[in-house]
């Protein structure tokens, strides 16, 4: 007995009767998540607290703020997203209408992690209801205060009759995948991502598949080290390192080691004082299972700054490694807590080698005073998205696609491209019904001086080239 289908059923038989697709509707239930955040901004900062010890601050930023954006985001301008796009036509169809429909695909499963609960189940909601979609949503087990909101709060503000809240670790959202769903939008490891496009497979249900992987940090010579050691340990430490485009471990020369260490134990301790344990800005790991894990990565390499750990309070210092080699456990699996480890490389051309030598990261980054180098590196390597002179920072602009490529994900979302992904773009000709006398080329018996009338007039030419060029 599937102890989903009712619920499934429910949802189909809603998106079947058109409920979601007039423009009010969604906009009604983006308004509604909206409310949702206001009223309940308190009781999601203290789960958040509560699950991964996350300090106000960046629960602001990196939670709620950008919940808050992308709902606005799609509120205002859902109208012309909405909007059939006219396209070229050729001379044969020149007096009919071609466009793009983006419409519904219908039941959307979004299954999502626990590094930043709020954002990374909230943010695709936006674009599966600005789509017109009809919704189940699957928060992570491991960080239960927010999956308690978002099973018991939110379905009091989302019509009950598009929209669903299913729990559950593994074993229950392997059971949820056996159904056929109309679209799968996961969030979370690689190994699951895996998982899921096979149960996917199975009903040829297309995914988007926003996973992880290890981001690579070059940083060049010419740099100011004091800007690049805040930047770097920001993007790196921030919510205990527990970010998936957080750099996941730095290649530069040993020259710029050896004036990066100090800048970064600089940073360390300005950002979170003598003791970091004590600081309330420092996130905890979100499990003994990933804590033990991490603890287990601190013996690759040299320990230089921090390593101190607390198993009580899952407590991991931020903390730097050298002499780190390619091959060590650190290395060979993304890192996902506040351990930054710096490899040393010959060169830039060395550096880009061993980028190209990993699986495609999510996010990759450059630091250099000359734009050049940075330029370079952004030329000869592939990655999900790229940052220069900073970390993490891309990700925040909606005007940019977020997404990884190969191992690190397929797809992407924020603003219009969530909008996007949560539509089928149906490919549409209306034709006039009569003039059937220019229709008659193509019709049998064949003739010859029909077929080239007809060529000119479906075919694409090359266009003329300018003799200046
Ligand atoms: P995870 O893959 O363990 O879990 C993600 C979701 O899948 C959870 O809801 C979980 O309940 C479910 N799940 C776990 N095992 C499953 C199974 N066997 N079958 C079906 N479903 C299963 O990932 P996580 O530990 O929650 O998150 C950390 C990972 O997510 C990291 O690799 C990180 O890089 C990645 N991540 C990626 C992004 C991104 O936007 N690309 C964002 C955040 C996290």
């Amino acid at each position: 007995m599937d102890p989903h289908a009712e619920t499934l059923q429910r949802l189909r038989n809603t998106f079947n009767s058109g409920r979601t697709r007039p423009e009010a509707f969604r906009a009604a239930q983006l308004e509604a998540l909206g409310r949702f955040l206001r009223d309940n901004r308190d009781r999601l900062l203290g789960a958040l607290a509560d699950d991964l010890r996350k300090a106000p601050f960046e629960a602001e930023v990196s939670e709620l703020s950008i919940c808050r954006s992308e709902i606005n985001l799609a509120l205002n301008n859902l109208h012309s997203w909405m909007q059939d796009q006219p396209v070229d036509t050729n001379l044969a169809t020149r007096l009919d209408a071609a466009f793009i429909r983006k419409e519904p695909f219908g039941l959307v499963l979004i299954i999502s992690p626990w590094n930043y609960p709020l954002n990374l189940a909230v943010v695709p909601l936006v674009g599966a209801i600005a789509a017109g979609n009809c919704v189940v949503l699957k928060p992570s087990e491991l960080s239960r205060g927010v999956e308690r909101i978002m099973a018991e709060v939110l379905p009091r503000y989302l019509d009950p009759s598009c929209f669903a809240v299913v729990l559950g670790g593994p074993q229950e959202t392997a059971s949820l995948l056996e159904n056929k769903f109309d679209y799968i939008f996961f969030t979370g490891s690689t190994r699951v991502g895996k998982l899921v496009m096979a149960a996917a497979a199975r009903h040829l249900t297309p995914v988007t598949l926003e996973l992880g992987g290890k981001n690579p940090c070059y940083v060049d010579d010419a740099v100011d080290v004091q800007t690049v050691a805040n930047r770097l340990a920001w993007a790196r430490f921030f919510n205990a390192g527990q970010t998936c485009v957080a750099p996941d471990y730095v290649l530069c020369s040993a020259g710029t080691r050896d004036r990066l260490l100090p800048a970064l134990q600089a940073a360390v301790r300005r950002f979170y004082g003598e003791d970091p344990r004590r600081s309330p800005d420092l996130g905890r790991i979100v499990s003994p299972k990933h804590f033990h894990r991490l603890r287990a990565l601190l013996g690759s390499g040299r320990l230089v700054i921090g390593g101190q750990t607390d198993e009580e309070e899952l407590y991991v210092a931020p903390t730097v490694l050298v002499d780190v080699k390619e091959d060590e456990p650190v290395m060979r699996e993304e890192i996902f807590g506040p351990i930054l480890p710096i490899l040393t490389v010959g060169g830039l051309d060395e550096a880009i080698a061993f980028i190209n030598r990993q699986d495609k990261p999510l996010a990759l980054y450059a630091f250099s005073t000359r734009s050049q180098v940075v330029r370079h590196v952004l030329d000869r390597t592939s990655s999900g998205g790229f940052c220069g002179n900073d970390g993490i920072l891309h990700i925040t602009l909606t005007s940019l696609p977020f997404g990884g490529v190969g191992p690190s994900g397929m797809g992407n979302y924020h603003g219009r491209f969530s909008f996007d992904t949560f539509s089928h773009h149906r490919g549409c000709l209306l034709r006039r019904p009569g003039l059937e006398k220019l229709n008659s080329l193509r019709y049998p018996p064949y003739a010859q001086r029909g077929l080239g009338l007809l060529l000119r007039t479906v075919e694409i030419q090359r266009r003329e080239c300018c003799a200046l060029l």
